[in-house]
């Protein structure tokens, strides 16, 4: 597989050569890459994933980026099969319905549709659903289920094919992909052109608040390119003739920004979400190069923090596991410096049980292997999960294992609760 990586010297919103590396991570492998041979699995490329800020509109995203198709040819994330989420869409579906009133049959686009989960409940009653995504496996599983997917990257020539073929959209959603599209200005292009007078647009981004907040450092990762706030945006989509209508937090990957969005001048007001969401920002000076900057140094005291912990429970003769060999996984051993601390990483996903991580070369089992060989510590790479998988696993700890979740901070849980550092 051939990688090209590019530096841009821009910002992604507004094109200004004002940007400044705010927060400098340790280079990570592609995340996907699991392999079955350890040794080209421990020699995995690193790629950077240093996050940067716009000194003129605020917007903080990663300027290296890995080019696209290369990115999604291995890609094996299931937006239908991770936890909660079906769920989530058919809310959402819900909430764009109510909000849009489309008419009977109305089309409805989802950018980056995935698998189609978002897409069912629209086709269950009876809307017309078109999704697009380039990931050749998840595409061919959404034509497979009956949701009607384009497998290719979104570009203004596709949008004018779909508008010319099918006609203007009611309901367009973004909702895996917003923070993930190199060339935001080419996608909310594509939105306008295929969008309808009265049409919505919605889309869903981690937000950078949470990020900030959380210390969510697993999931700044290559496909992440954008680290969303609300103040960039308004003023990048009114530049692309589009208008920001409402903004809500949601609790979803820990924190996500839902925004809804309208051609400019289509006559719905602007809610007292986005001017809330506004305030709140700069209250929280989210646009400010110290704020990330003690963002920055707060990821650096988790590391030093975590690299001594294991370094120590290493000299005490410790063994130390670590579970959920997800997306994030690659991201947090890298940044945590526990490229050599972890014997084993423990899930049950079927393409990833007997492989080895991608950059690290360590062999990936399947979770009952926790209970039979009872490493002292397993850190919980599945961050989103750390609550589920404490619960669910009450028998490594009665046992005498520990957990250890590393954010927001480093805390190490025993059969009777949380271990004092
Ligand atoms: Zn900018």
């Amino acid at each position: 597989m051939s990688v090209t990586v590019s530096h841009r010297q821009t910002c992604r919103l507004c094109s200004s050569p004002n940007v400044e590396l705010v927060v400098a991570l340790k280079p990570i492998p592609l995340s996907e890459g699991y392999t079955t041979d350890p040794e080209t699995a421990r020699l995995a490329p690193r790629y950077p994933v240093d996050v940067y800020m716009c000194r003129d509109c605020g917007h903080v995203q990663h300027l290296d980026f890995i080019d696209s198709e290369n990115l999604w040819d291995s890609y094996t994330y299931y937006s239908g099969a991770a936890k909660g989420m079906p769920e989530h869409f058919r809310q959402m579906a819900d909430k764009i319905l109510d909000t849009t009133k489309p008419p009977e049959g109305a089309l409805i686009i989802d950018i980056g549709s995935n698998d189609g989960s978002l897409l069912v409940p629209f086709k269950e009653r009876d809307y017309q659903v078109l999704g697009i995504d380039p990931a050749t496996e998840v595409a061919r599983r959404a034509n497979e289920r009956g949701i009607e997917t384009v497998c290719a990257l979104m570009s203004i020539d596709l949008a004018k094919k779909i508008r010319d073929e099918r006609g203007p959209a009611h309901a367009i959603c973004a909702f895996n992909v917003f923070a993930h599209a190199d060339d935001l200005g080419e996608m909310v292009d594509c939105v306008r052109t295929m969008l309808a007078p009265d049409g919505l647009f919605f889309f869903e981004a981690q937000y950078l608040l949470d990020i900030i907040d959380g210390v969510l450092i697993a999931s700044i990762f290559h496909e992440h390119m954008s680290h969303h706030s609300v103040k960039p945006l308004i003023e990048f989509l009114d530049r692309h003739g589009l208008e920001l209508i409402a903004a809500e937090r949601a609790p979803i990957q820990h924190g996500s920004l839902i925004g809804t969005v309208q051609l400019k001048g289509a006559g719905r007001p602007v809610e007292k979400s986005v001017h809330d969401l506004v305030a709140l920002e700069t209250e929280r000076a989210l646009d400010k190069i110290e704020t990330l900057k003690a963002f920055d140094a707060k990821v650096v005291d988790l590391r030093e923090t975590t690299a001594s912990l294991a370094k120590q429970w290493q000299a005490d003769g410790k063994t130390i596991a670590a579970f959920g060999a997800a997306r994030s996984g690659p991201t947090l051993m890298a940044q945590m410096g526990l490229r050599d601390a972890i014997s084993f990483i423990v899930d049950d996903h079927p393409q990833k049980v007997g492989k080895y991580s991608s950059g690290d070369g360590v062999p990936i089992y399947p979770t009952k292997e926790l209970l039979e060989r009872m490493p002292d510590y397993t850190i919980i790479l599945a961050w989103v999960h750390s609550a589920k998988i404490i619960e669910t696993n009450r028998e490594y700890l009665e046992k005498g294992g520990h957990f250890v979740v590393l954010c927001p901070e480093t805390r190490i849980v025993g059969k009777d609760g949380d271990v004092h550092l």
